[in-house]
């Protein structure tokens, strides 16, 4: 059981590796024991003192081990957020395993981070969340800067906002400085002629990201709640059938010149053999009106045809849009923060913001296009 020290299996944690001791089990084969390994330990160490005593959040902490080259415990790719939470929320590192729900006993032997300093850690993170909700300020999540990049304008003036990322110091009531990002938007006149722009000089971008992610989620949740077939409707209706009729009137004026030359060409024969004596030059002189209006025919029914052709692919790429659409409203909300980045660059063309945090966001898809009189 686990309260021998015995390594139950599963990933070993990071700080840890699995050692035989020498122990035996009852079928008397060896076993493996939880050990520190003391280069990872060093790390967590390292982790827990940014945290607690630098003032670091996780996003810092994974840029710091990231730039250094630390690898992760199992060399997946670069260290995440994720993995310091979970990381930092692991009792291993007082010593406990995890036994199900409950924690196993102490196991002095297990213990990189002291009681105190872990309680800490988890107060800091957690506490930071809190009040950053509560402050609008997320060093935690740099990556909410380039969700919008390139998209957000000054309604004020027309100029493009940039993201900025700075740094506020703040004293806590221990007395200790901690310093806090704050995520903005800025407007590019402002910032190189303050009196060429009246808007605000910063924005704040948790404020504009999430009205603009609120705004997108309606979008989303419009198409999402239209049955598919009433989409695919709408895009088949685009196409009022002006080229069919084009097409069978050029087809019907073809056939009726068509006609009219044949009947021509008759009556020209029977002159020739004198069946009747209309005069051939009269035939020679009409030819040519009914040949033209043939050949004018043909060409508005290969025009016609041209047109109806490009209203198939036309037709085939908003049927390909719909699904796209559709499987985006589904996924948006768990999507990765790359997937939601890639998906509002296909959907929105800009975003123009106004010194009121008024937002007015241009989609690239037309609602009408797809639901008539919604949104
Ligand atoms: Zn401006």
């Amino acid at each position: 059981m686990i309260e021998d020290g015995q390594y139950r299996g599963g990933l070993v944690p990071y700080g840890y590796r699995l050692e035989q001791l020498g122990r035996m089990n009852k079928k008397n084969k060896p076993v493996l024991d939880l050990v520190i390994d003391q280069d990872e330990a060093a790390i967590v160490r390292e982790i827990f003192h940014l945290l607690v005593n630098k003032g670091y959040g996780t996003v810092r902490v994974t840029k710091y081990l990231n730039d250094k080259g630390i690898k992760t415990k199992r060399n997946k790719g670069p260290w995440r957020g994720t993995a310091i939470r979970a990381l930092i929320d692991n009792p291993i590192y007082i010593g406990h395993m995890h036994m199900g729900e409950t924690l196993s006993p102490k196991f002095e032997n297990l213990q990189i981070i002291d009681d105190d300093l872990f309680a800490r850690c988890q107060e800091v993170v957690k506490g930071r969340a809190t009040f950053l909700k509560k402050d609008m300020t997320v060093p935690e999540r740099t990556d909410t800067g380039s969700l919008l990049s390139g998209l957000l304008y000054c309604k004020e003036c027309g100029a493009k906002l940039y993201y900025s990322h700075g740094t506020s110091k703040r004293k806590m009531t221990d007395g200790t400085i901690r310093v806090y990002g704050r995520e903005s938007y800025r407007c590019y006149t402002k910032l190189n002629h303050p009196n060429g722009c009246a808007g605000p000089s910063s924005y704040s971008a948790e404020l504009i990201n999430d009205a603009v992610l609120k705004e997108i989620r309606r979008f989303l949740t419009v198409i999402r709640d239209i049955p598919q077939e009433n989409l695919l409707e709408k895009a088949r209706e685009k196409h009022d059938g002006v080229n069919e009729v084009a097409y069978r009137q050029a087809e019907q004026d073809y056939f009726e010149a068509h006609k009219q030359i044949t009947a021509l060409e008759e009556q020209a024969i029977k002159a020739l053999t004198g069946e009747n004596s209309l005069d051939i030059s009269i035939v020679n002189s009409m030819m040519p009106k009914y040949r033209e209006k043939m050949e004018q025919a043909q060409r508005r029914m290969e025009d016609a045809k041209a047109k109806m052709e490009q209203e198939k692919e036309q037709s085939k790429e908003a049927r390909r849009e719909i699904g796209e659409l559709v499987s985006w409203a589904e996924a948006f909300d768990d999507a990765e923060p790359e997937t939601r980045r890639m998906i509002i660059a296909r959907l929105v063309e800009r975003i123009d913001i106004g010194a009121d945090y008024s937002i007015s966001i241009r989609f690239r898809i037309s609602m009408k296009q797809y639901t008539g009189d919604v949104a």
